[in-house]
């Protein structure tokens, strides 16, 4: 029982920028759980490479060249799955990146960047997605937020916004599509240790201690983390679950 409930055998997922980070931990679990997956990112290397990782479980998993913030890349990612497996069960908005500079230096093509890239594209993959769940009777869309769907901070004006926008339109979209059975949802990570944090640790002095510091699990969080939630958000496990932002980030933002 509990394990039919998990079960994604037959499922096929796309996870933008699933090559790496975040993205590639919640395609393991989606394997792991028996989902084809598509692995859709700008570094074909990268994602090649994740798709060779994943093909070691047994599942069929696939590579497609996707710049998320030109949309006609993302409609052919779409079309591509559709041809390649001839249905999408799961689409997880991931692929994010992050300009770290205040309001008053952020320029507009930057902050066009950010909002296109963490934004946008999601906006531009579910609407693509949509016909071919309503068909197939049901879906389960993830979006990515982040602690700053919740929170502001002084270094990310852009990011903060396409964050917490990013709630927002999961929200929409479960309503929306919840009389067509596709579930929407968004995953807030905490402080995560991938690329783009490895970045910010850079050019922070002191970052890992504070997070640390203010860190109830004790612990950074690490890929890995986002298994379990992408399994359960992409699986009949959360078939009455729609509209959430499910913090996944060690408590972080409940610490006061
Ligand atoms: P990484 O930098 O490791 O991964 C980002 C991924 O996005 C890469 O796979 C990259 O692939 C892809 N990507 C970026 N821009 C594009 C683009 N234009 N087109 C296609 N793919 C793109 O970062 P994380 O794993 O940390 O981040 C994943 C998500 O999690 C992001 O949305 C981020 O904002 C969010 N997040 C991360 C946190 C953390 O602490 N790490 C905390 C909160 C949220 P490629 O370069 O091949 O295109």
């Amino acid at each position: 029982m509990t394990k039919a409930l998990f079960d994604l055998t037959g499922r096929v997922a796309i996870v933008t920028g699933g090559n790496g980070g975040i993205g590639l931990g919640m395609a393991r679990g989606l394997a792991a759980a028996g989902a084809s997956i598509v692995i859709a990112g700008r570094n074909q290397a990268k994602s090649e490479a994740a798709v060779t990782e994943l093909a070691t479980s047994g599942v069929k998993a696939i590579a497609l060249t996707v710049d998320v913030n030109d949309t006609r890349s993302v409609k052919a990612m779409v079309a591509d799955t559709l041809k390649a497996f001839g249905r999408i069960d799961i689409l997880i908005n991931n692929a994010g990146i992050n300009i770290r500079k205040p309001p008053q230096e952020i320029a507009l093509e930057e902050w066009n960047e950010v909002i296109q890239t963490n934004l946008t594209s999601a906006f531009v993959a579910s609407q693509a997605v949509h016909p071919a769940m309503k068909e197939s009777g049901g879906g389960k869309i993830i979006n990515i937020g982040s602690m700053l769907s919740i929170f502001g901070a002084s270094f990310a004006p852009a990011y903060g916004a396409s964050k917490g926008g990013i709630v927002q339109f999961t929200r929409s979209c479960a309503i929306a599509w919840a009389p067509d059975n596709i579930q929407c949802n968004a995953v807030l990570p905490g402080w995560i240790d991938t690329e783009l944090t490895q970045n910010a640790r850079r050019e922070v002095d002191g970052l890992y201690d504070k997070v640390l510091a203010r860190s109830p699990s004790g612990r950074w969080g690490a890929p890995g983390d986002f298994a379990g939630i992408a399994v359960f958000l992409a699986s009949r496990a959360s078939d009455f679950v729609t509209g959430a932002a499910i913090p996944v980030d060690g408590g972080f933002s409940v610490q006061g």
